[in-house]
């Protein structure tokens, strides 16, 4: 008797798989441990459970222990696990080609849809939502977010879970296809079964480790503009293990500034409000900011800073002076829209800051830029 075999690896090419932790962690072997019987043996290494989907193209003359082994679910650091026995029948030549894939997480495993997430990034904070489910630039297929930020910002765990993959190896970004899947990412896995992924991190922008636990709002990375993407922020998804595919992206809802649940979407801004941290003042509650360029008041002098964000540029006013002041800002726009219209004006009390506008091109794919000047007038005892 003679028995052929043959194993082709398959992987399965969608952006979101690519994305999710990857099948080298767990292997699938076989072994003839006595003539006509071949035994699959299972290893995982991971800190998730993994489905294992088996193929054979060719089974002839061989019995399988049992008929539903086309998928089989391989929990967290599982090492030999028998999985399946192929029997010849005797007197007969048999053969056997065997494919397989292993794909996260366990499809059995429901999603808890009532958790409540905490927003990515640190506690009374504001973020803008560029992009959200199913967006045209690239959420085509995703039920993913765009949480706008400077390079840099800190982000935190959306979700207690335990870190099963970390890419910081990139540093650049941009809307060529080119960059698709070379961003940078941390990938969390949850108890109910669902991944999270939050991508575009700068170089060498994780503050964690695979297999590390990590909780609730926990800091994590430093958000970047790495692989493809417009412009600085995080993107932040949830994926659910689906039988025989990679995890499918589903919706979360996210803990409000007063205890509420938000069900977020494009455009909207949001406030994170962490755990045990007090609900949050969404009038003084500040954009996120890269490490080190917060914008401060400066004593005795208007200022006016920009702040680079994901789809646009964010113009704030922070009056050092003593006294109330109007200002005028008159902008130059080239291929760019002002939310606030041109010119702006506005009274700003001492020790006060506004946001002027938020200026965003009106052709992504034109360049586009704006400059400003203005004119401030102290009122007169
Ligand atoms: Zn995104």
């Amino acid at each position: 008797m003679r028995i052929l075999s043959l194993i082709i690896p398959a992987f399965l090419l969608t952006v979101f798989a690519s994305a999710q932790p990857g099948s080298d962690q767990q292997h699938l072997r076989y072994k003839e441990i006595k003539s006509g019987l071949i035994v699959f043996y299972a290893d995982n290494p991971a800190s998730y459970p993994a489905q294992l989907k088996i193929e054979f193209p060719v089974l002839k003359n061989m019995t399988p222990s049992r008929q539903d082994y086309s998928f089989t679910v391989v929990p967290a650091g599982a090492s030999n696990m028998e999985v399946l026995r192929l029997t010849a029948q005797k007197g007969k030549m048999s053969q056997f080609r065997e494919r397989h894939i292993f794909l996260p997480g366990d499809p059995s495993l429901k999603p808890d849809t009532k958790h409540a997430y905490v927003f990515p990034f640190k506690h009374g904070l504001k973020s803008r939502i560029g992009q959200g489910y199913y967006g045209d630039f690239s959420h085509k297929n995703l039920k993913a977010l765009d949480f706008e930020m400077p390079i840099g910002t800190e982000i935190c765990a959306a979700r207690g879970g335990i870190v099963t993959d970390v890419e910081t190896r990139y540093d650049k970004g941009g809307t060529s296809r080119d960059f698709l899947n070379k961003g940078n990412h941390i990938v969390i896995y949850h108890n109910d079964g669902t991944f999270a992924r939050y991508g575009h991190l700068k170089k060498n922008g994780a503050l964690v480790k695979p297999g590390q636990k990590v909780t609730a709002g926990q800091v994590i990375g430093l958000s970047g503009n790495t692989g493809y993407s417009s412009g600085p922020h995080l993107h932040f998804e949830v994926g659910a293990p689906v039988k025989g595919k990679a995890p499918q992206t589903i919706a979360t809802k996210f803990r409000g500034p007063n205890g509420n649940t938000i069900a977020p979407t494009t455009g909207q801004t949001v406030y994170a409000r962490h755990p045990g941290k007090p609900p949050v003042d969404t009038r003084k509650a500040t954009a996120t900011s890269g490490k080190g360029k917060s914008a401060k008041v400066v004593p005795g002098k208007m200022v006016i800073q920009e702040i680079k964000e994901d789809s646009g540029s964010r113009l704030i006013a922070l009056n050092g002076m003593k006294t109330e002041t109007f200002v005028e800002v008159r902008l130059k726009l080239k291929n760019a829209t002002s939310e606030k219209g041109n010119p702006i004006m506005f009274s700003l009390k001492p020790g006060n800051r506004t946001e002027v506008t938020f200026i965003k091109p009106k052709n992504l794919t034109k360049p586009w830029g704006f400059s400003y000047s203005y004119q401030v007038t102290v009122k007169g005892n």
